[in-house]
């Protein structure tokens, strides 16, 4: 294993990664006196430990920046079946070969039928190269009718077969979907949104889940507040440490079990990972609350206060999130992807059409602009 400055400042800060602890519910010191650890935190009923920091695998991986990120200790990663009609996996599964041991692994189906799920899984584990995963998301759930009863049913099915060691449930909108996730009882762990940029208004839904004993896992921590600026030619760059600071801020929630940042390279994956040994500053709190001012016409911050208000039927916050995907992390290519899945007619309708908008943001997110911005990018 490689070992650097930034592992060796982990393992200073007592973060070492045991290799058995992805079973163990604490991470002992040298005399086996002492459970707690920051960097590492219990993911909810599963016991498994997890490190802080994770790693989003993305639609097309760099193979480099998953190896490096398992060097450094990194052990939670996560993809899905729909990335890239399954690429991504492929990738990952390469990439992670030799390594499946060290890491928690999760992936997600579209599926809402049992034949859909039951299908994507096994060719998940295909591309994979693994005979299981450790969490099976339903993705992208933010309606409670889309936690059908037969996908719930396949999942469970899938859990008893040892094709996942446990299940879970994705969903950007938690709030529309957390009742229905702590009545059903049945899931392990769930996947949300959750960043300086959105605040404190997904707070009591973690908590109720937290409470409830489901590993809760943070997306898009860093996708606003990394301190880019609207990419040109594709380009991300770096201004600052925002996604440092931004991973910083989520992990000073203890509900929130493992955060999902996507690294692009591996100054990024050793950048995310500082987050689990350096404090959070107001030098952190600063940057932030600037790139927050700076960011407000433009980020959407998935409130989802706007749900249904559009008369043309126009999803304005996911529209507004796949135009993030390029304008916020350079990745025309994922915003692209994001948007030719809604269906036709909807991809049809155009808010330049619109003298004025209909719907008003209390984010103050500029929303027939920005939407104009989106339909003509990404049409
Ligand atoms: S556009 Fe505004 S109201 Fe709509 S989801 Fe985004 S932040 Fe919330
Ligand atoms: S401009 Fe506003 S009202 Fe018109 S289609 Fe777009 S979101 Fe809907």
């Amino acid at each position: 294993m490689e070992f650097d400055s930034s592992r060796r400042k982990f393992l200073q800060a007592g973060l070492a990664l045991p290799a058995a602890g992805l079973i163990a519910s604490h991470c002992p010191d040298a005399a086996g006196q002492t459970p707690i650890n920051p960097g590492y935190r219990t993911l909810g009923r599963t016991g498994l430990t997890v490190t802080g920091v994770g790693c989003g695998i993305g639609l097309i991986p760099d193979p480099a920046v998953l190896v490096r990120a398992v060097d450094l200790g990194v052990n939670y990663f996560d993809t899905a079946r729909v990335y890239e009609k399954g690429k991504s996996e492929e990738i990952a599964g390469g990439a992670l070969r030799g390594r499946r041991n060290r890491i928690v692994l999760a992936s997600k189906t579209d599926g809402l039928t049992k034949a859909d799920v039951i299908r994507d899984m096994d060719e998940s584990l295909k591309a994979l190269r693994t005979d299981h995963v450790d969490i099976w998301h339903l993705h992208s759930r933010d309606t409670p009718d889309s936690i059908t009863d037969e996908a719930v049913e396949a999942q469970e099915m899938l859990k008893r077969q040892g094709k996942t060691r446990f299940i879970g449930i994705s969903a950007h909108d938690i709030n529309a979907v957390v009742d229905k996730i702590i009545k059903l009882g049945k899931h392990d762990v769930v996947q949300t949104t959750y960043s300086y940029a959105i605040g404190s208004e997904r707070n009591s839904a973690i908590h109720k889940l937290h409470e409830a004993g489901i590993g809760v896992v943070a997306m898009k921590v860093i996708v606003a507040m990394a301190g880019f600026m609207p990419p040109k030619n594709g380009t991300r760059v770096l201004k600052d440490e925002g996604p440092l600071a931004a991973v910083k801020w989520v992990l000073r929630n203890s509900d929130i079990s493992t955060t999902v940042p996507y690294a692009k390279n591996i100054a990024e994956v050793e950048m995310n990972f500082r987050a689990m040994s350096e404090p959070y500053t107001p030098r952190d709190e600063t940057m932030l609350f600037a790139r927050n001012q700076e960011i407000r016409p433009l980020y959407c911050r998935m409130c989802y206060e706007c749900k249904d208000k559009c008369p043309n039927g126009v999803p304005v916050t996911d529209q507004l999130r796949f135009l993030s995907y390029n304008d916020f992390a350079g990745d025309l290519r994922q915003a692209r992807s994001h948007f030719m899945r809604l269906p036709q007619e909807i991809r049809n309708v155009k808010c330049s059409d619109c003298a004025s908008c209909a719907v008003e943001c209390p984010n103050g997110v500029e929303v027939r602009n920005r939407l104009i911005r989106a339909q003509n990018l990404l049409a």
